[in-house]
C-alpha cells in the first residue's frame, strides 16, 4: 500500500498547569492530547469524532503548527514536520490547510473577503503572481459557489453556510493536499449543514483532497468520511472503516456513542438499545489510570485500572478477518450492532441528522439534492452524502451563485441565536453579534 499522506505517532499536548507568580511552579498538567496515532491516506477522508474537551481541536492545531506538540511525530509523506523550521515548514505548511469551526470568529470583520482569500498569497508570494491574484479568489469564490461580484464585501453581509464558503474558499487558496477541518459545520443551522458537507465533497474530488474532518456526533462524518477515529479524554479509542465502527463497533465508548445517535426510522428507533454512561468525563488533568473509559464504563473490571489496552486488533477477533476485526483499546472488547439496520428508503436516509429538523419542509431539500449534487457525491460509494438533514439543493455543478445565496440566508436568521451546537452556540452566537456590529 502506499506510504500515507499523513501520519501520527504518539502524539502528546499537555499544558502545564503553575502555581505562583514570580516563581513559577509546575504542579500537574492538562493531558489534552496524550499519544494519538493514525494515519491519513491520499485522497481519503478521516473522520475524528468525540465529546466536547477531547482533544480534538489540540491535534488539528498541531497538524497545522498553531501549536507545538509536547511529543510524537507529524510524518507528512514519511518526514517528520514537527522538527522542521524555517523555509522547509513553510513549504509543508502551504500542502496543510485549516478550515475552522466557527464562520462568525474566524474571518476577520474588517477585510473584505477579498483580502481574507487572498492573504494567503501575502504569506505564500510563490503561489500566485501579484498580478494573478484577484482573478484566482474570483475563481475561488465561484469554486465554492459564492458570487465572484461579491469580493469585496464585508463578513457580516455574508450568512452563516456563506461565510463557512469563504472559510474554505480561503482553505484552498494554496491549493494544499491535506485540509484539516475542525467541525466545520457545527456552527451551522442543520439545514445548512448538509450544503456545506456536499461541497466539501466535491471540492475533494475536484481538487485531489485528502480530509482529516473533526466532529463532535458521528452522525455527521458518516456521509463523509472513509473512516473514522473515536477519541476519548486525548486518546483514539476505536478505529476503523465505516462500516465497522457504525455497524460493528466493539469499543464500549463507540457503541454508547452510536447509541445516542438520532434514528429517523422510528421502529429502528425502538429497537435500539440507549446506552447511558455513568458520571462526567474526568478531567483532562486527572486521567484514571489504566483504561481511561474505564470510570464510565460498565464492562470495568480490574484489570482495566491496572492495564492500558492498546489501540489494536482485539484478540477474539484478530483470527476472525471480519469487521470486527478492526483497531479497539479494549480489554473486553465485544462487538455490539446499536442502531439496528434501517430499511432502506429515504427516510432512513433522510435525517440521520438531528431527528426533528429533517421533518416536513426538509424532506424536498434531501431529494433535489441527491440529484443536484451527483457530481460531487457520486463514487463516495455511501448514498448518504444525503443523509445529513435537508434543506435546499447546493446546486452541485450547476450554476452557482445569487440564486444559492438567497436561499441560505433565510436559514440564517436562526443561526447564531439558538445555538444548536450545545457545545459551541454561545461562541456562534457572539461571535456573530461581534462580526455584525463590526
Ligand atoms: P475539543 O476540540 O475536542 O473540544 P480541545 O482540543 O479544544 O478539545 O481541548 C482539549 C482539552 O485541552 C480541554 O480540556 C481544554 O480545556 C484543554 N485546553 C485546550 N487548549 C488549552 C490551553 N491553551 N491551555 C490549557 N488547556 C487547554
Ligand atoms: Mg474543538
Amino acid at each position: 500500500m502506499a506510504e500515507p499522506i499523513l501520519e501520527v505517532r504518539g502524539l502528546v499536548k499537555h499544558y502545564p498547569l503553575t502555581t505562583g507568580i514570580l516563581f513559577k511552579k509546575q504542579v500537574g498538567a492538562v493531558k489534552a492530547v496524550d499519544g494519538v496515532d493514525f494515519h491519513l491516506d491520499r485522497g481519503e477522508t478521516l473522520g475524528i469524532v468525540g465529546e466536547s474537551g477531547c482533544g480534538k481541536s489540540t491535534v488539528a492545531r498541531m497538524l497545522v503548527n498553531l501549536e507545538r506538540p509536547t511529543a510524537g511525530e507529524i510524518r507528512y509523506k514519511g518526514e517528520d514536520i514537527t522538527r522542521l523550521s524555517g523555509r522547509a515548514l513553510k513549504a509543508v505548511r502551504r500542502n496543510i490547510q485549516m478550515v475552522f469551526q466557527d464562520p462568525y470568529t474566524s474571518l476577520n470583520p474588517r477585510m473584505t473577503v477579498g483580502d481574507i482569500i487572498g492573504e494567503a498569497y501575502e504569506i505564500h508570494p510563490e503561489a500566485a503572481p501579484k498580478g494573478d491574484r484577484r482573478a484566482r479568489v474570483r475563481d475561488l469564490l465561484d469554486v465554492v459557489g459564492l458570487n465572484p461580484e461579491y469580493i469585496n464585501r464585508y463578513p457580516h453581509q455574508f450568512s452563516g453556510g456563506q461565510r463557512q464558503r469563504i472559510g474554505i474558499a480561503r482553505g484552498l487558496a494554496l491549493r494544499p493536499e491535506i485540509i484539516v477541518a475542525d467541525e466545520p459545520v457545527s456552527a451551522l443551522d442543520v439545514s445548512v449543514q448538509a450544503q456545506v458537507i456536499n461541497l466539501m465533497g466535491r471540492l475533494q474530488d475536484e481538487f485531489d483532497l485528502s480530509y482529516l474532518f473533526i466532529a463532535h456526533d458521528l452522525s455527521i462524518v458518516r456521509h463523509i468520511s472513509d473512516r473514522v477515529g473515536v477519541m476519548y479524554l486525548g486518546r483514539i479509542v476505536e478505529t476503523g472503516r465505516d462500516a465497522e465502527i457504525y455497524d460493528h463497533p466493539t469499543h464500549p465508548y463507540t457503541q454508547a456513542l452510536l447509541s445516542a445517535v438520532p434514528v429517523p426510522d422510528p421502529d429502528a428507533r425502538e429497537r435500539r438499545e440507549r446506552i447511558i454512561l455513568a458520571g462526567d468525563v474526568p478531567s483532562p488533568t486527572n486521567i484514571p489510570s489504566g483504561c481511561r473509559f474505564r470510570t464510565r464504563c460498565w464492562k470495568a473490571r480490574e484489570r482495566c485500572a491496572l492495564e492500558v489496552p492498546a489501540l489494536a486488533v482485539p484478540a477474539e477477533f484478530r483470527y476472525a478477518a471480519g469487521p470486527a476485526a478492526h483497531d479497539s483499546a479494549c480489554h473486553f472488547a465485544e462487538e455490539k450492532r446499536v442502531v439496528p439496520p434501517a430499511d432502506e428508503g429515504p427516510s432512513a436516509a433522510g435525517g440521520a441528522e438531528g431527528g426533528g429538523d429533517a421533518e416536513g419542509g426538509d424532506a424536498g431539500g434531501a431529494e433535489s439534492r441527491g440529484g443536484g449534487d451527483a457530481g460531487g457525491a457520486a463514487g463516495r460509494g455511501d448514498g448518504g452524502a444525503s443523509g445529513v438533514a435537508g434543506g435546499p439543493a447546493p446546486g452541485g455543478p450547476r450554476r452557482r451563485g445569487a440564486h444559492r445565496e438567497d436561499g441560505e440566508d433565510g436559514e440564517d436568521g436562526e443561526d447564531g441565536e439558538d445555538g444548536e451546537d450545545g457545545e459551541e452556540g454561545g461562541e456562534g452566537g457572539s461571535g456573530g453579534a461581534g462580526a455584525g456590529g463590526a
